[in-house]
């Protein structure tokens, strides 16, 4: 089966989160189904420097009045369409903001013309290539399923959402400029208060839709987490369905990871302690017996940073230290910078993205912390666990069912994989690290509960299986239309 992936980032070129990692993991899980999946990317600076040394594959005359040339990268067993128009991706910054930290002012376009061009591949304008099946990723490709309903394709389209706070709402005047009919601006397409929503549109106009946890896909049918769009999630119910992520266990990988100065395995997680020396003086902080609690993350209110800042101090009454390292939100990441200044030697704040250290941080702490006030998945927790890292975690989305809670129970039944609090407030945050803190002093326990962590299994196996099926069920359903 040939599917054509369509998404703004993907490890290991272009990477703000968990998007990424899971669009360049999940082609590889696929390939043992025998799916092929060539996926789609803007020409971002990064990737056009590998994908131009190769020769065009075709021409788009006008995509929204914008030339652009598609081109064919293969990389870390990756097949790349790149969509090379210097207008709308050659430029500085992220792929979403500009070297200021600003959103491009010009996104609707960009990621429009990226779902367009991803709507006429999928309809035959490759020569030679046609996907089976499409599958989208969150707002930034969601208007791929709008423009093929409006060409009249039967192509099926699997929508998956990996966030719903990001939904790419425009002012409805953009309508026609992003090639649309005036038929698209009704509420059963993708007008949404007044403006024009390209998730709705996606969520509307796609065979199906998955999100990244069965959990979340529950929560999002209520209005606390349906962030607005709970009636149009409610109304497509039954093709709505939530597949847990995996992770790249060879990327994420203890054993064999590059940027480990000391590797280990379930027999030598020992020298973990020679990783945490390493860290520690790295940061600045003192060495010492402690327990190090870290944090690897986007600074936001999504993620509970600012909880954190409030209740850092937790963790130094047990002797505890503290390494955030992430970037976002200024206000945030000024209250935990002012904490740090506060417990010299004790907490150390690294305000940017580094893979490398984020690998070394894991390889490195104790425990990781992540007070996600919703959490649509969440990866930090899964390689945390592969890293003999205990996550002290809110019980919310993902996070909830990827982690068992270290209660009397599920400890004696040596079941217990991490530290969960609920509901989602500081106080249970600091209750929490309390019990992690206290459990550590009794080195047996943490080591029972950092082993079964690391034993617990969320490579992509299971997760690429129900894709699998997912995709076998839509292009079976689409032949039979055919028929
Ligand atoms: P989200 O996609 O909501 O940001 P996830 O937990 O799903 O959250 O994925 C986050 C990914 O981004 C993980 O791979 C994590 O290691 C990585 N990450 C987040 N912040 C940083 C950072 N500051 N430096 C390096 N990697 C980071």
């Amino acid at each position: 089966m040939n599917v054509l992936a369509v998404t703004s980032e993907i490890f290991p070129l272009v990477k703000t989160g968990g998007l990424a990692d899971v669009t360049g993991a999940l082609p590889k899980a696929l390939a043992r189904f025998g799916i092929r999946t060539h996926t789609l990317v803007p020409g971002y600076p990064s990737i056009l420097a590998l994908a131009r040394l190769h020769p065009p594959l075709m021409e788009f005359d006008s995509l929204l009045g914008e030339r652009a040339t598609l081109r064919h990268l293969e990389i870390d067993g990756l097949s790349l369409f790149v969509l090379d128009a210097p207008s709308l991706y050659e430029r500085a910054g992220g792929p979403y903001v500009d070297e200021h930290g600003h959103d491009h002012p010009d996104n609707w376009k960009r990621f429009a013309v990226l779902s367009l061009a991803g709507a006429e591949i999928a309809a035959g304008a490759l020569p030679g290539w046609k996907p089976d099946l499409v599958h989208t990723h969150d707002w930034q490709s969601a208007l791929t399923s709008v423009y093929l309903e409006h060409m009249g394709s039967d192509v099926p389209v699997v929508l998956t959402i990996h966030n719903l706070a990001f939904q790419g709402q425009y002012s409805s005047s953009l309508l026609s400029q992003i090639g649309l009919p005036p038929e698209a601006f009704t509420t059963e397409c993708m007008e949404y208060y007044g403006d024009i929503s390209y998730l709705k549109g996606g969520l509307t106009t796609a065979e199906h839709i998955t999100v990244v946890s069965p959990t979340y896909a529950r929560e999002i049918l209520s209005s606390i987490f349906g962030m607005g769009l709970d009636g149009v999630l409610n109304a497509r119910m039954d093709r709505l369905q939530g597949i847990v992520n995996g992770i790249d266990t060879e990327i994420w990988n203890p054993a064999t990871d590059p940027y480990l100065p000391h590797r280990f395995d379930l027999k030598t997680v020992r020298n973990k302690r020679h990783n945490k020396a390493v860290l520690l003086e790295r940061f600045g902080l003192e060495p010492g017996e402690g327990p190090l609690f870290s944090a690897v993350t986007r600074v936001t209110w999504q993620k509970g940073m600012d909880m954190l800042a409030e209740v850092a101090d937790e963790i130094f009454h047990f002797g505890g230290k503290l390494i955030v390292l992430g970037q976002g939100d200024h206000d945030i990441q000024a209250a935990l910078q002012e904490t740090a200044r506060r417990f010299p030697g004790r907490m150390a704040v690294s305000v940017g993205y580094n893979e490398p250290t984020a690998h070394l941080i894991h390889g490195g702490s104790d425990a990781i912390i992540q007070p996600s006030r919703f959490e649509p998945c969440g990866l930090t927790q899964l390689y945390a666990m592969r890293y003999g890292c205990v996550p002290v975690v809110s019980r919310t989305g993902g996070l909830s069912e990827t982690i068992i809670d270290a209660n009397d129970a599920a400890l004696s039944a040596r079941a217990a994989t991490g530290f969960q609090f609920h509901p989602v407030r500081a106080e249970g945050l600091r209750q929490a690290l309390r019990r992690a803190a206290e459990t550590y002093r009794d080195k047996r326990k943490w080591a029972r509960l950092q082993m079964q962590a690391m034993r617990a299994d969320y490579s992509w196996d299971r997760s690429a299986e129900r894709y699998a099926e997912v995709y076998t069920r839509l292009t079976g359903e689409a032949a039979q239309r055919a028929s």
